[in-house]
């Protein structure tokens, strides 16, 4: 322990708590910071002012010749050395002369591939959300621990100097690549941690040619993987917890020259209007050992998951063996499938379209989804995102690199790719409806047994994509969107509307490189 201490770089260290056991951690935050109980046993917490990431308020140190790599700009914003070191003092100022939990955990379940993690923090329910979310070592591997990133998470304090330093709030999640570390201040949200160690994967990783993503996955009987890409809420967790195949792991994975393996050792899940009866295996996942997050709950513990008052973002955090059916070591083969999940809220996607690999490079570089705008009032107009890889405020090298490293890799194992709506259908938010979860597990069933390939296909106005005109276990009419819309022009209309927007959004992709366009793929309008 005393080597722990003297390496942590403070003058002064209370007592070192190295992984303490989940039991010890539940006390400590039931004692200390204010966790409840759940009637299932879950720890439940509150995480303070955010209940979301800060995506403003990150930073990457500009310190050439290290950094040549980082994309810079709105995602990935640069800070001089010497403000980091300012932010690192203001991080190790506030956790001198504490008690710390010093969390040692993988990233990575491949062992070529992972990397050794050191999580410091002074809140106990923080450690334990580390250790569900993170791959825990053996005894033997924490005696030979050597932490090749080391994150202080100093949440209790903020950045008094922002304003002078032209930085965006008194919150900072601040890395310096070169250092292998990283600070965060200001927020107490939990979300920082996994993410920002998820970013330094995404930095990590494809500079040795293998390739980082922000998907699900999972592995069927026949060793068959899949892989599902998508932003937030376009059901990565929901439908790879899937009870006929074995889950990889919900949110993180790699692919290097052996197959996929998992980042993580936990699956962090929406909980809000929750339904046992949809999401069965997420529902039993919440048990002790599991930390809900900002739920509200009545005097006994019992849950109201319909209850969005402290944020829509409600979530349970569970180790993945909560769930029955897993992939043992979260490792498979190459996949067999790749799904991009979009939740269309216009109502103009097919539910299920296969797509070609200039197609796949398309729609991977644009990253679409909507989100529902605001409920209140009748604002019934959905917004359009475009976040290149489905998961571009996790990118620190340029979005071409990763879809440059997926097309070899889909072409070199001759990988199908498909795009999924969840999202509306029967006309847009407002009008239509959002597809019902069973009803995409059947197009998701379609293509992962194969059924698809034996669908005769017609093409879809604007976006020239291939649908199924029959796909068993799904009802015929919903598979063309246009057949769901009442008024056909209108569908037209928005169609059109989504084509522009794609168009427009990959105007910043036209490149010089003319083997790597693919605006012929896209929509034309
Ligand atoms: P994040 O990256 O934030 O973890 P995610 O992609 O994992 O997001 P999920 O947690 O799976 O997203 O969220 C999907 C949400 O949408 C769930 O709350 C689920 O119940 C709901 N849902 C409703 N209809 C569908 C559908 N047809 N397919 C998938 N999810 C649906
Ligand atoms: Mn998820």
């Amino acid at each position: 322990m005393s080597e722990i201490k003297n390496s942590l770089g403070l003058e002064n260290v209370g007592k070192i708590k190295r992984n303490v056991s989940i039991d010890q951690l539940i006390k400590d935050a039931v004692e200390n910071e204010g966790a409840k109980i759940s009637s299932e046993g879950a720890l439940m917490i509150d995480t303070g002012i955010f209940t979301g990431r800060s995506p403003k308020d990150k930073y990457f140190v500009n310190q050439d010749p290290s950094n040549k790599y980082i994309s810079w700009g709105n995602v990935n914003k640069p800070i001089d050395k010497k403000i980091y070191e300012d932010l690192r003092a203001v991080s190790l100022k506030q956790l001198n002369g504490k008690d710390l939990y010093v969390t040692d955990v993988f990233s990575g379940s491949s062992p070529s591939s992972r990397k050794s993690i050191r999580i410091i923090t002074e809140i106990a329910w923080q450690s334990h959300f580390v250790q569900n979310m993170f791959i825990m070592p053996t005894e033997e591997e924490l005696e030979n621990f050597v932490p090749d990133f080391t994150m202080y998470n100093a949440c209790k304090t903020t950045n008094p100097n922002w304003e002078e330093q032209g930085l965006n709030s008194e919150v900072y999640v601040a890395f310096d690549v070169e250092a292998n570390e990283a600070v965060i201040g200001g927020t107490w949200y939990a979300g920082e941690i996994k993410k920002g160690i998820f970013s330094m994967m995404n930095y990590w990783l494809p500079l040795d040619g293998k390739m980082a993503m922000h998907c699900s996955a999972n592995v069927g009987k026949d060793g068959d993987t899949a892989l599902f890409f998508g932003l937030s809420g376009t059901g990565k967790t929901t439908l790879s917890t899937d009870p006929h195949r074995a889950l990889i792991g919900d949110d993180e994975h790699g692919w290097d020259d052996d197959g996929v393996f998992n980042f993580e050792g936990g699956c962090y899940a929406k909980v809000i209007n929750l339904d046992p009866k949809s999401e069965p295996e997420i529902y039993a996942a919440i048990k002790k050992g599991a930390i809900l997050e900002n739920v509200v709950a009545d005097e006994n513990g019992v849950v109201d998951y319909n209850d969005g008052s402290k944020t829509e973002n409600t979530r349970v955090s569970y180790p993945i063996n909560h769930i029955d059916n897993i992939q043992p070591n979260s490792m498979a083969g190459h996949p067999t499938n790749i799904i991009f999940l979009s939740a269309d809220a216009f109502g103009v996607l097919p539910p299920v379209s296969k797509l070609t690999n200039e197609q796949a490079m398309y729609y991977f570089l644009s990253g679409y989804t909507a989100k529902v705008a605001g409920t209140e009032r009748g604002i019934t107009e959905p917004v359009a995102t475009f976040s290149a890889c489905f998961g571009e405020a996790f990118l620190p090298l340029h979005p071409t690199d990763y879809a440059k490293l997926l097309g070899q890799k889909i072409k070199e194992h001759n990988v199908n790719v498909y795009l999924v709506n969840t999202g509306w259908t029967g006309g847009a938010y407002g009008v239509g409806h959002r597809m019902s979860i069973k009803n995409t597990r059947a197009c998701i069933n379609g293509i992962l047994d194969g059924n698809i390939n034996d669908s005769e296909f017609e093409t879809i106005p604007f976006f020239n994509l291939s649908v199924p005109k029959t796909l068993a276990g799904v009802d015929t009419e919903v598979l063309n969107p246009r057949n769901t819309w009442s008024d056909k022009s209108q569908y037209d209309e928005s169609a059109k509307k989504l084509a522009s927007m794609y168009v427009e959004n990959f105007k910043k992709y036209l490149t010089d490189d003319s083997d790597f366009d693919f605006t012929a793929a896209g929509p034309q309008i």
